[in-house]
């Protein structure tokens, strides 16, 4: 699997950056923002290292879906209140106009009770 070593979350998924661990599996891993912009922020992100959104191709349409498909499910799971009323926000960042700061894809998943802080992610 791609990795680079310069990277932050590859240093995350090798282990060797310490990080609060939502949910793993051989593909992706998701894991508490560090600055969370809610009261439950977590990001998921795929264990192969893509760079961000724009760089994805028609071969990795199965970890994208993946990813969107756990976000609701891991969301629930961290304390997001269901239904109409609860629910959750899905953001990803792409490049410096999109306000990437970490070029390692990734879902931001933001929930919890409002207000929330006024400044999204990036
Ligand atoms: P973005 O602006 O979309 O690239 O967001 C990167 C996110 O990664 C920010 O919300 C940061 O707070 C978060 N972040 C950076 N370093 C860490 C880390 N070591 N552990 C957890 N989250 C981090
Ligand atoms: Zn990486």
């Amino acid at each position: 699997m791609n990795h680079d070593p310069d990277c932050i979350f590859c240093k995350i998924i090798a282990g060797t950056i310490p990080s609060k661990k939502v949910y793993e599996d051989e593909e992706v891993l998701a894991f508490h923002d560090i600055h969370p912009a809610a009261p439950i922020h977590f990001l998921i992100i795929p264990k192969q290292h893509i760079p961000m959104l724009a760089q994805t191709t028609m071969e990795n349409t199965q970890i994208l879906g993946k990813m969107m498909v756990l976000a609701p499910k891991l969301a629930l799971e961290a304390g997001a209140r269901p239904g109409k009323e609860g629910g959750f926000k899905l953001l990803v960042n792409n490049g410096a106009d999109g306000g990437q700061e970490v070029y390692h894809l990734h879902l931001h998943v933001l929930a919890g009770p409002r207000p929330w802080k006024h400044e999204l992610p990036g």
